[in-house]
């Protein structure tokens, strides 16, 4: 079972239907903590001020994660944004090919490539559905 699988499965009320993750695999153990430490807000969280999450992808090299929209309450905006930060920053310089220490490579595309993978493809981009 690929990644998106699991964590539709696993948070069956947190993401939008029909969902996909766009990105490659070496992120994937940034988007699982991701969804786990979402979800411990999320499930606390009443119906209107709930949110679903509507994409997660690679953009500009890093992860990018769009909700439907924010809870009003400030102290739970702020700890949204502060996991939604952190995952930024982790893909920031995460491979995304393969999970090794990274750092963001411009070509073609910007990409957060390890020394490895940016030998292996230094100007190509590979998307690869998870
Ligand atoms: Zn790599």
């Amino acid at each position: 079972m690929c990644l998106s699988e699991q964590l539709f499965n696993l948070y069956p009320n947190m993401f939008i239907d029909l969902p996909y993750i766009e990105c490659d695999n070496g992120w994937n153990n940034i988007i699982s903590d991701f969804c786990y430490n979402i979800n411990i807000i999320h499930k606390q969280l009443t119906e209107d001020q709930s949110f679903k999450i509507e994409q997660l992808k690679e953009k500009f090299g890093v992860l990018t994660i769009y909700l439907s929209h924010y809870p009003e309450d400030k102290v739970i905006y702020n700890n949204i944004k502060e996991i939604i930060l952190n995952s930024v920053k982790q893909s920031s310089i995460t491979c995304e090919i393969c999970g090794a220490p990274g750092r963001l490579r411009t070509g073609i595309w910007i990409k957060c490539k390890c020394d490895n993978c940016y030998d292996k493809y230094p100007g190509s981009r590979k998307p690869l559905l998870l």
